[in-house]
């Protein structure tokens, strides 16, 4: 079984985040009811007319651009003709001939090594409309038909579950980042066909592509499951055929849908209704100007700032709470890095919040910042604080007088303290004599709690050391 190596090339659909839809002015939404941003190039109406949108195209070639593709400047369109019910045009407008870019690449890394995943083509298409199956009726929802899509389509270069994976999270992050799309695959703005096939010797042996995988993990149960199927069925003197499948996910299986479609059965032919167009050197450049810092080199960047891996993983997944550290790393990367990642984010998630429902500004983190390092905030303190900011917002000084958090770091008034609890534990006093550490530990919180949590630790732990070295033992 062990000889058999596993080819994996990947289609993957993602809604743009556009406005309108691909050839009509109506909304690119899912908000409201069933079927309320519709019109008739949506529903398909005799003698409706699509109209491109240039938003679209922009972001395709945005998206193009990151994928390092040479753009075909001058685009066309074609119909991709079959019948469904969710398609009342018999036809799907796609980039059969030109599509917007053509052989680029996107690096990976799996365990360390990095590689190179070339990219066949991206292309632009339209939705279809969305199919909702109930017990024994079917509905149809147009709000999905004519949402923009781009696919993304790669050479069979992949050869294991982990580089698919990794190839599908580093797709994401890309168009998150370049707000290109939301890339979700629970909720369908994400979609991915798999092809796998295996093979004994160097030429590529026939494939299968799986459809309806609903997680990118579950890419790699369905990699796992088709190549262990194929395998079986070549072991056992059986041929492996093109076909569609799917990937039933309780089982952790594939099952056939139907035999494969092949170019042919589809007729494309050019669209008669949108004219060739061509996107000029300027309208590419103001594209490329909008590509915001990407992944890559934010964690380098981070890298060099003494962040943890631990906090730079979590800043780029979340990528509001990156664009927010990019703000208020200029007061300390360390300190803010561990703030986001720790207390913010934790307070997220409890209250199922995102980072614009919290009320914490740039002002706030710069504050802090400047306290701590001053002394006049403990970490206990910023816990405090922290959820209040977020929650109600507001000046961070303004909040510590309202909480008595004020610091005692006046040396005179600290020292009166000092010496009343040396003079309250003689023990303790004869123990740092001893040797014993642990009297420091004990006296220091002895103090503490006189000064109600409002003594300057720093400045206590310095008093305290000197005093107890210059007491002399009765
Ligand atoms: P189609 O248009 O029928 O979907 P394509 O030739 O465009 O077919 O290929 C679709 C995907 O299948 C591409 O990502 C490609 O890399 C992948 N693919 C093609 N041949 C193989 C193979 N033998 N094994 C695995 N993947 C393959
Ligand atoms: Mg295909």
């Amino acid at each position: 079984m062990n000889n058999y190596q596993k080819t994996i090339g990947i289609e993957v659909h993602c809604e743009l985040k556009t406005k309108t839809k691909m050839f009509s002015d109506t909304l690119n939404s899912y908000e409201g009811s069933e079927n309320s941003h519709i019109n008739g190039i949506d529903l398909a109406y005799p003698g409706s007319l699509p109209l491109v949108n240039l938003g679209a195209v922009k972001l395709a070639c945005k998206a193009a651009l990151l994928l390092h593709c040479t753009i075909n400047k001058t685009m066309s369109f074609d119909r991709k003709n079959y019948f469904y019910p969710d398609l009342p045009k018999g036809y799907q407008i796609t980039q059969a001939r030109t599509p917007i870019g053509v052989n680029g690449y996107v690096m990976i890394e799996v365990e360390g090594t990095l590689k190179k995943i070339r990219i066949h083509d991206i292309h632009m298409e339209e939705d279809t409309a969305k199919s909702i199956h109930q017990v024994d009726k079917s509905y149809l929802d147009f709000n999905r038909s004519g949402v923009p899509l781009i696919e993304i389509v790669t050479e069979p270069d992949m050869h294991t579950e982990e580089e698919a994976m990794a190839y599908l999270n580093k797709l994401r992050e890309l168009f998150v980042y370049a707000d290109i799309s939301d890339c979700k695959m629970e909720e369908g703005s994400m979609r991915c066909d798999v092809n796998v096939s295996v093979s004994k010797n160097d030429s590529l042996g026939v494939r299968t592509e799986t459809k309806n995988i609903g997680s990118i993990s579950s890419v790699g149960k369905a990699i796992k499951a088709e190549s262990i199927r194929q395998i079986e069925v070549l072991e056992n003197g059986g041929k492996i055929v093109e076909e569609t499948r799917r990937f039933d996910e309780k089982d952790e299986r594939t099952i056939l849908m139907r035999v494969k479609e092949t170019g042919n059965d589809y007729r494309y032919f050019p669209e008669p209704n949108i004219p060739e167009f061509t996107l000029t050197d300027e309208e590419i450049e103001e594209v490329r100007l909008t590509i915001p810092k990407m992944p890559d080199e934010l964690r380098e960047e981070y890298r060099s700032l003494q962040v943890n891996e631990n906090n730079i993983k979590t800043l780029i997944q979340h990528r509001d709470l990156c664009s927010f550290f990019e703000e208020v790393k200029e007061y300390d990367p360390v300190m803010t890095s561990n703030l986001l990642t720790g207390d913010v984010l934790m307070y997220l998630n409890k209250n199922n919040l995102s980072f614009k429902d919290i009320k914490l500004t740039k002002e706030n983190m710069k504050d802090i910042v400047a306290k701590v390092q001053k002394q006049e905030l403990s970490s206990k303190q910023v816990k405090q604080l922290l959820p209040i900011l977020m929650e109600k917002g507001g000046d961070v000084s303004t909040l510590m007088n309202e909480l008595g958090m004020v610091q005692i770091s006046d040396d005179q008034v600290l020292q009166q303290l000092v010496d009343q609890v040396i003079q309250e534990n003689p023990s303790s006093v004869e123990d740092f004599k001893n040797g014993k550490d642990r009297a420091v530990k004990y006296l220091m919180g002895q103090i503490m709690k006189a000064s109600k949590g409002q003594a300057n630790p720093v400045s206590v732990n310095r008093l305290l050391l000197d005093t107890l070295k210059r007491t002399n033992l009765n």
